[in-house]
């Protein structure tokens, strides 16, 4: 015991303790000690799940319809109702690929996939600032595992070089956006990469994308056309749309293997088939919120404009990062903000390299110009 102690002490220490915030988040807002504040660390990138209205017409329909709130268990048992099966179909639709499978969440199908499709003879290489959840189902695969510096395409490609007589496949693996600097992997030059060597699978996380970018909606693989040369591209429904649970685009030959091997599919029980409900109900309407996401984009440049030299200039998104470097004071500046009334969070390591805490402003659809001019401001200012 005593040693958990020592552990906890020592983060404290680097300002690198965390705790479970108590707050109460409301429509953009978030109350926390009785003070409000403009929520800009949430990933509800469209502002999707406080749309009442939709909600209302949502659960109207639903009511009439055989939607139970608990699935009892596995998909692969009893819990594979018609509902998973229609979303899927709709997802492979969208997608333009053979087949969908749907997850209970991103981080089940990134510690998922990875297990299920590589052996010994496989070489994961990654971009080296891909999400925990890829690194943890990397670490479960028993694969060899090399990475490349943040976007660097010159040395993935010699990694390449050097390793693919050894391997009897590569799967390559990427963010769309990035997680926590905002900026686009670009997935033209990954696909070329793909091409010109041998047995390589583009396996492409589109969690801070989906609904986000893309004429209709389904990320930047589609923004960039990349999207019928990804073998594998995983969207989560958390985010952007407002819901739980995640999916893998991929071939009828991948979604097999995937059904046979992937442990948190086969044993986890499915979620709740109203839930899954909702997720559809959403995903269909996304072609039709490209206004949202024109507001989206013009309200994070001019963020991203406001931090020229801090960080903001690192982002391509709705994500802008504020580099302050030091973990106590990237502290200091989040609990200045927050109390001019800007919730947002100071994001430390481990989650990011050591002497780069910053802060993490993700802007929603439904914020508008009066809520981001004195924040824009603020930071001009600081
Ligand atoms: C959020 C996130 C996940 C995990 O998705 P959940 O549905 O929240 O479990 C996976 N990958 C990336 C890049 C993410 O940002």
């Amino acid at each position: 015991m005593e040693t958990y102690k020592v552990l906890l002490e020592t983060l404290e220490r680097a300002g690198n303790l965390r705790s479970l915030p108590l707050i109460e988040p409301y429509d953009k807002w978030i109350i926390r000690d009785g003070r409000k504040m403009l929520n800009l660390s949430s990933n509800d990138y469209l502002g999707l799940s406080r749309d009442m209205q939709l909600r209302k017409e949502f659960l109207t329909w639903a009511m009439e319809e055989y939607l139970p709130l608990s699935s009892t268990s596995s998909r692969l048992l009893t819990g594979n109702y018609p509902v998973y099966t229609e979303l899927e179909k709709a997802l492979a639709s969208a997608y333009g690929k053979e087949s969908a499978l749907v997850f209970n969440s991103g981080y089940h199908a990134n510690v998922g996939i990875l297990p299920a499709l590589a052996d010994k003879e496989t070489l994961i290489l990654t971009d080296k600032l891909v999400h925990a959840s890829l690194i943890d189902g990397i670490r479960l695969s028993g694969a060899t595992y090399k990475r490349f510096r943040h976007q660097d395409y010159e040395q993935a490609e010699q990694i390449l070089q050097a390793s693919v007589r050894t391997y009897k496949r590569i799967i390559l693996v990427t963010e769309s956006i990035f997680s926590m600097d905002g900026d686009i992997a670009d997935l033209h030059r990954l696909v070329r990469l793909k091409q010109e060597y041998p047995n390589v699978l583009l396996y492409v996380d589109e969690a801070h994308a989906i609904g986000v970018r893309g004429k209709t909606g389904l990320g930047i693989a589609e923004e960039s056309g990349t999207l019928p040369n990804v073998d594998l591209l995983v969207g989560t429904f958390g985010k952007a749309l407002a819901s739980m649970g995640a999916f893998v685009a991929c071939s009828r030959l991948l979604h097999d293997v995937l059904v046979n091997r992937m442990r948190p599919l086969i044993f986890s029980t499915a979620l709740p088939p109203l839930q899954v409900a909702w997720t559809s109900y959403l995903f269909q309407l996304l072609p039709h919120m490209e206004e949202r996401r024109k507001h989206l984009q013009r309200l994070s440049a001019s963020v991203a404009q406001a931090l020229q030299g801090k960080g903001g200039e690192i982002s391509s998104s709705h994500i802008i990062p504020y580099i302050v470097k030091d973990s106590e004071d990237c502290l200091r500046l989040a609990e200045f903000l927050q109390r001019k009334g800007f919730y947002c969070l100071a994001i430390r390591p481990p989650t990011v390299p050591q002497g780069t805490a910053r802060l993490r402003l993700s802007i929603t659809a439904d914020m508008d110009e009066e809520n981001i001019r004195p924040l824009n401001e603020l930071l001009v200012d600081k």
